[in-house]
């Protein structure tokens, strides 16, 4: 049963019209959408319906009829959202899936690429690279989050450092909003300064302003080679010096990642790598470019953490490469082994008070006798913030929700941001006044009125109007 009647004659109306097997109502494939990857409980609902559009044309064509009829919508991509961003809350939102419009198109001649919203981000960047371009924005996710929600959430990840986010990448966006009106801002050009700058606007919107059509992204290209060293550190203010002085050495470095003593062993555990567990934290370094300069820049590294006297490694062949990051980007499942909880938050200080930050979240993980686990993009000041608990006790939960809301208080107290790779969603709502104060919220709430007065595009996510 869908969630009214209503709702329901609706849905079957547009079955008519788009076709049976691009709107589902049965229940069993309802609850697949029900939720996304947050692993913060949330209370969900499974959706009144899902709908796969193909074309522009029919994603038009829904929102024209759901907003006409006061239906909310979902859009979605590969689901894996971490702040409930893509998990159904009320249960009589209609998911709009992406996941059948999955085309893109290389433009080689301008270095660009115009995709579809429901794009896996790997497979993007597995075919420019096939032409020598590169397509840098790389979230751990990358093999099954798609453009379109990479967009919407301005994703980022450990090349962001020398490369930029998401946001860095979009030249122009199509997309519907209110009553079906369809725009298109921007176009595959290095300079447009017509009026307000609605594409980078909309990059991070979460799906609370409209539906994302397409995308127009830049590429550039493709560094020749890459190199990654080990860095592994006794105490963890050694561990800010280096950040600090490698990042004016003026080597850039593509990737500068942190695992603090916690991580190193989960990371052991999970993939049996040998490294060091008596070791503080290590740095995971790598620098990309023309080999010449990589290969110098590799030695430039090396002596300045030698300097410092810190123990390095260089990764010797590709294969030794391939597995430090795919150890890295095992962190997150190597992590939850840890207890049958996890909280991941992902905060962002100044590299300049990093040394100070990590020891003050340490002291309020113990206050609480809260395990907790750090790792992260330390070249750009974001950090994962892991706490660990057991989630069939109830005194543990609260006890974890005490200690976020001091982490965010302390983040924004030390001139950082509550988050720098997940969004808002639902679990940061509560804090986003925290960071942008009254005026700041009533600015987001002033802009979402604009695109969406009804409040129909993923409501009760980001900001709420009342
Ligand atoms: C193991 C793991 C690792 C991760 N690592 C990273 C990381 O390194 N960096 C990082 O930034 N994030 C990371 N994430 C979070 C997540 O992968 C990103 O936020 C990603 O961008 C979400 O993409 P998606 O396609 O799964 O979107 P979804 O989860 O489907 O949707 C995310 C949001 O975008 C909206 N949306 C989706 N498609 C559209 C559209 N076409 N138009 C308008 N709105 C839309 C949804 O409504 C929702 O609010 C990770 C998640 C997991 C599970």
């Amino acid at each position: 049963m869908v969630s009214s009647p209503k709702v329901e004659k609706v849905l079957r109306l547009l079955q008519r019209e788009l076709g049976e097997e691009k709107v589902v109502l049965d229940p069993v494939h309802r609850a697949v959408y029900e939720r996304d990857a947050t692993t913060i409980p949330v209370e969900t609902k499974p959706p009144a319906g899902v709908i796969f559009p193909e074309t522009k044309e029919e994603v038009r064509r829904i929102v024209e009829v759901l907003y006409e009829e006061d239906i909310p919508m979902i859009p979605r991509g590969g689901g894996s959202c971490l702040t409930g961003g893509s998990a159904g809350l009320r249960g009589d939102e209609v998911v709009v899936s992406f996941e059948r419009m999955n085309r893109f198109r290389i433009d080689l001649e301008n270095a660009t690429v115009y995709a579809e919203p429901g794009v896996i981000t790997y497979e993007l960047q597995k075919a420019v690279e096939k032409h020598g371009l590169f397509y840098p924005p790389d979230p751990s996710s990358y093999k099954y989050s798609t453009v379109g929600g990479n967009v919407a959430e301005n994703a980022g990840g450990p090349r962001c450092v020398k490369y930029g986010v998401t946001r860095d990448y979009v030249l122009g966006l199509e997309g519907v909003i209110k009553y079906g009106q369809t725009f298109k801002f921007g176009a595959p050009v290095m300079k447009d300064v017509a009026g307000y700058d609605f594409t980078k606007f909309l990059v991070g919107s979460e799906g609370t302003l409209g539906l994302i059509t397409g995308a127009i992204l830049r590429l550039i290209p493709l560094p020749k080679e890459r190199r990654v060293l080990l860095a592994f550190f006794d105490d963890l203010e050694t561990v800010g010096k280096a950040v600090t002085k490698i990042m004016t050495s003026g080597v850039f470095p593509s990737a500068l990642e942190f695992m603090d003593r916690v991580c190193i062993k989960a990371v052991n555990d999970y993939k049996n790598l040998g490294l060091p567990e008596d070791k503080a934290g290590m740095l995971l370094i790598e620098v990309d470019g023309h080999p010449l300069s990589v290969r110098e820049e590799v030695v430039e590294v090396a002596s300045i953490l030698e300097r410092l006297g810190v123990e390095t490694k260089t990764a010797k062949t590709k294969e030794e490469e391939d597995k430090l990051w795919a150890a890295r980007r095992a962190l997150g499942p190597a992590i939850s082994k840890l207890g049958t909880g996890k909280v991941n938050e992902d905060i962002v200080v100044p590299r300049s008070r990093l040394a100070e930050y990590v020891p003050a979240v340490q002291k309020l993980a113990q206050k609480y006798g809260l395990l907790c686990a750090i790792f992260g993009h330390i070249g750009d000041g974001n950090l994962h913030v892991n706490f660990i608990f057991d989630a069939s006790n109830p005194d543990e939960l609260k006890k974890v929700e005490r200690a976020v809301e001091e982490l965010f208080k302390l983040t924004v107290e030390f001139g950082g941001s509550i988050t720098g790779e997940h969004g808002v969603g639902i679990t940061k709502k509560p804090f986003l006044k925290l960071q942008l104060g009254e005026v700041g919220l009533e600015l987001v709430r002033g802009v979402k009125r604009l695109f969406d007065p009804k409040n129909l595009f993923n409501p009760g996510k980001l900001v709420d109007l009342t």
